[in-house]
């Protein structure tokens, strides 16, 4: 039940930010994005909105980790339906994302202004849409390796999940049947607790955990 309201909602998520991104469709002259008071592209609205997104996401990140990876990012809808086509899970090692987030972090630090050096007739939406063609033909190819691996806001929340108050916690009801690991879309080892700070919140586990052993806590309960 939980994972069909959450593939429902995600698919609305990736809707709404396909449309934001593009400008979508006009209502009385209007494009969807006019309706948010923005103008141009993708990464103008980006900047505009940087320190309340940083702070939005480290209130989120500090409260409950990877939630944003299970619940509000746009790509985790694209992830869920192509993944499972996918034979090949790599094995890429994981903390290739804290680089990618130095990466980004730092040219978004040395250059803020990017969408201005842009060569002539590049629009910064054609650089998404190539990025986003990437990352579908990784899913396909290689299974969520993008979210686990590279992504740089994968990186941000997986660091701030180390100091999550609210976590997945397993109980001693636990058998160490691995039900839960099989369905982990993070592909985590659920059931010996690794890794957890990585953890999505998708409640699969949850969900699937016949012993019901797994539970959110309180970092101090
Ligand atoms: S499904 Fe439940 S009992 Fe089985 S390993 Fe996971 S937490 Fe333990
Ligand atoms: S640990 Fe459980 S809730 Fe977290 S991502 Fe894996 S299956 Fe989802």
């Amino acid at each position: 039940m939980i994972q069909d309201v959450r593939r429902l909602f995600l698919t609305f998520v990736l809707v709404v930010s396909v449309m934001y991104v593009t400008g979508g469709f006009s209502v009385g002259g209007h494009y969807f994005s006019d309706f948010f008071k923005v103008e141009g592209a993708f990464f103008q609205v980006y900047f505009k909105e940087m320190e309340i997104l940083l702070l939005g996401s480290i209130f989120l990140g500090l409260s409950f980790g990877r939630v944003f990876c299970g619940w509000l990012c746009p790509l985790a809808a694209v992830f869920n339906f192509l993944s499972p086509m996918s034979r090949r899970q790599t094995k890429l090692d994981r903390r290739w994302k804290y680089a990618t987030l130095v990466g980004v972090a730092l040219l978004l630090y040395y250059h803020p202004s990017i969408q201005l050096s842009l060569p002539a007739g590049v629009s910064p939406r054609y650089i998404a849409a190539a990025l986003l063609l990437a990352i579908v033909l990784s899913s396909l190819i290689y299974g969520r390796v993008f979210c686990t691996s590279l992504c740089p806001v994968g990186g941000w929340f997986s660091a701030l999940g180390k100091l999550a108050v609210f976590r997945l916690r397993v109980g001693e009801e636990c058998t160490t049947c691995e039900r839960c690991n099989r369905v982990c879309e993070m592909r985590l080892d659920v059931a010996h607790g690794k890794s957890l700070h990585e953890c999505s919140l998708c409640w699969a586990c949850v969900e699937e955990c016949p012993y019901k052993a797994i539970k959110l806590r309180f970092i101090l309960s």
